[in-house]
């Protein structure tokens, strides 16, 4: 049973406060969503968004983490997630994939299910609200995304606080907080996920072109906007 149903004032709250934080920052994003929802917030990590980790390790220290292990990534990501978590003792939870996962090749929809969806399901039960770091500029599939939303699949408020920032803004982040980025970054990856399916950007300026390349698959199916 989930803790927060969409009621219609709740509804007019998301989109009243969507339309103000079109002008916020990610921190006034973030530090509404913990005003309002206290604990009941956690936070899915790739361990590429190293700028929004730090400032909701900054904000709010003891805020659960949650790492989607596939069972398919790179070592790289196992390692950095590793790192920071030593680094910054993060409140972590791995999600494991669901049992007939290596029943699906990687590319299907259902891989993505019981790898991604299905075990973030999971991990959010109880949770009022949840925090990603999907920005407009990542994909069309996610130019229209608020940066808070309902979210019908999970059944919990989504926030969105980094949905208007560019690419340079999260690079200048990480700069002059001197923070460190995902490894492969360095070698002209863009957007990561598993090894098996994740080659550099095949489309200049597209960074999600070297993801299921090859294949009608944009989306994982976490992110709908
Ligand atoms: S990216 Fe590929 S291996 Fe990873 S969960 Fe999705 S379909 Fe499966």
């Amino acid at each position: 049973m989930p803790i927060i149903t969409p009621t219609p004032t709740l509804l007019s709250e998301l989109e009243e406060t969507n339309e103000r934080f079109e002008r916020a920052t990610p921190l006034e994003i973030l530090q509404w969503t913990f005003d309002r929802f206290d604990d009941d917030v956690a936070m899915a990590c790739s361990f590429e968004d190293v700028a929004l980790l730090h400032m909701v390790h900054e904000l709010r220290p003891a805020t659960e983490i949650i790492f989607l292990d596939t069972g398919g990534h790179f070592s790289e990501t196992l390692d950095f997630a590793d790192q920071l978590e030593a680094k910054w003792s993060l409140n972590m939870t791995r999600t494991t994939p669901g049992p007939d996962a290596d029943a699906w090749p990687c590319g299907t929809a259902q891989c993505c299910a019981l790898r991604k969806v299905e075990p973030l399901g999971r991990a959010l039960k109880g949770r009022a609200a949840w925090i990603t770091s999907v920005k407009r500029v990542d994909a069309p599939t996610r130019a229209t995304m608020k940066t808070l939303m309902w979210d019908e699949k999970f059944e919990l408020v989504k926030a969105n606080p980094l949905a208007t920032w560019s690419d340079d803004d999260v690079a200048y982040y990480l700069t002059s907080h001197d923070l460190p980025e995902h490894p492969l970054w360095a070698q002209g990856y863009a957007s990561i996920g598993c090894a098996a399916m994740t080659l550099k950007p095949q489309v200049p300026g597209d960074r999600r072109s070297g993801r299921w390349v090859g294949l009608d698959k944009d989306e994982c199916g976490l992110h709908e906007a």
